[in-house]
């Protein structure tokens, strides 16, 4: 048996693993098909403090990963595909490395940005096609840059980045956008944003030296039409990757973990969750990291909570 399993391998994850491999909890690390998480798919991150000359998205993943083996942490390959939390210790089912039982588990899965599956995005991701605009806009300076969406989501991309692109085109599939009246206001008076509703993507359009723009059909004339721009912002929405937890845990209506508040903690006991799956306001990688710091001081605490009750008995 574990006295912890942590299941994710981007910035929570991993960072948890550093705190409580220093804390001699000795965790399991289960790492799925995409270690690392989202950061690996990025390139250069410019917004980790310690790094002032940026560094690579995969480097500071595998850099945190050798710092938490360094302490002890044990890591394993294997895609989780149902746990039991209905009793202390937890199961987990785990693809190739059968049943697993620990004592506390810390949730760090993540969340994944969706994509719209038109031809020429996944071949750009992280060469013009990106699903994280505080993440990458700054590479698009005195660019023109297209957002796709009509969420809040994409009207607070399009915003933050008419600080560094020329224009900002707003591409969305209907006439009307699903987002706030606020976020819409302060998108149709930023001069910056132009909007092309009513237009469904088709295909991000490429030449040799990167994206040259998105092809969209425009659903009124019937027309397909190419908007032109050096970087095309995905933001249509994440999903959490919770499927594994069926519905065991409280989650909220999108399904993303609910903690409470200024907290790692679950609504069960020894259950701690950190990173995108449980944050839909921040999402970056600081942000996951630091709350993978709270979570393994959370179940360090349970532990030892658990030990001075047994001590008690
Ligand atoms: P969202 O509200 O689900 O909006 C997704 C948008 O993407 C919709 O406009 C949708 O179009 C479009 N879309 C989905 N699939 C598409 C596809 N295959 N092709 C083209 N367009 C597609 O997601 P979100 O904007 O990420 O927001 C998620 C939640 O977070 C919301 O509750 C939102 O209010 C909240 N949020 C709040 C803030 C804030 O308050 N500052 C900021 C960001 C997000 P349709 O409209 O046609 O369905």
């Amino acid at each position: 048996m574990y006295k912890s399993i942590i299941i994710g391998t981007g910035p929570a994850g991993l960072t948890a693993a550093i705190y409580l491999a220093r804390a001699n909890m000795n965790p399991l690390v289960i790492e799925g098909p995409q270690p690392g998480g989202q950061l690996t798919t990025t390139t250069e991150v410019e917004n980790f403090p310690g790094f002032p000359e940026g560094i690579m998205g995969p480097e500071l993943m595998d850099n945190m990963r050798q710092q938490a083996e360094r302490f002890g942490a044990e890591f394993r390959t294997g895609w989780v595909n149902s746990v039991d939390l209905s009793n202390r210790p937890f199961k987990l089912q785990v693809e190739g490395l059968g049943e697993l039982v620990t004592e506390t588990l810390i949730l760090s899965t993540g969340a994944t940005a969706k994509y719209l599956g038109i031809p020429g995005e996944q071949d750009n991701v992280g060469r013009g096609v990106s699903t994280c605009a505080t993440c990458d806009g700054f590479f698009f300076r005195g660019k023109e840059i297209v957002v796709v969406g009509g969420g809040d989501s994409a009207l607070e991309e399009a915003n933050f980045l008419t600080r560094f692109a020329s224009k900002v085109t707003l591409v969305h599939r209907r006439q009307e956008l699903r987002a706030s009246k606020i976020m819409q206001d302060r998108a149709r008076t930023n001069d910056k944003v132009e909007f092309a509703l009513n237009r469904t993507p088709l295909e991000v359009v490429t030449n040799e030296v990167g994206v040259t723009g998105i092809k969209v059909l425009n659903n009124a004339t019937g027309e397909e039409e190419v908007i032109e721009a050096s970087g095309v912002f995905v933001a249509i929405g994440h999903h959490p990757n919770t499927g594994f937890l069926k519905g065991q845990i409280t989650t909220d209506e999108n399904g993303y973990i609910v903690v409470n508040p200024g907290t790692s903690e679950t609504n069960i006991p020894g259950v701690f969750a950190c990173g995108d799956v449980q944050d839909t306001r921040y999402r970056q990688a600081i942000t996951a990291a630091g709350s993978g710091c709270m979570a393994a001081i959370d179940c360090e605490k349970y532990m030892e909570s658990l030990e001075h009750a047994a001590v008690l008995k």
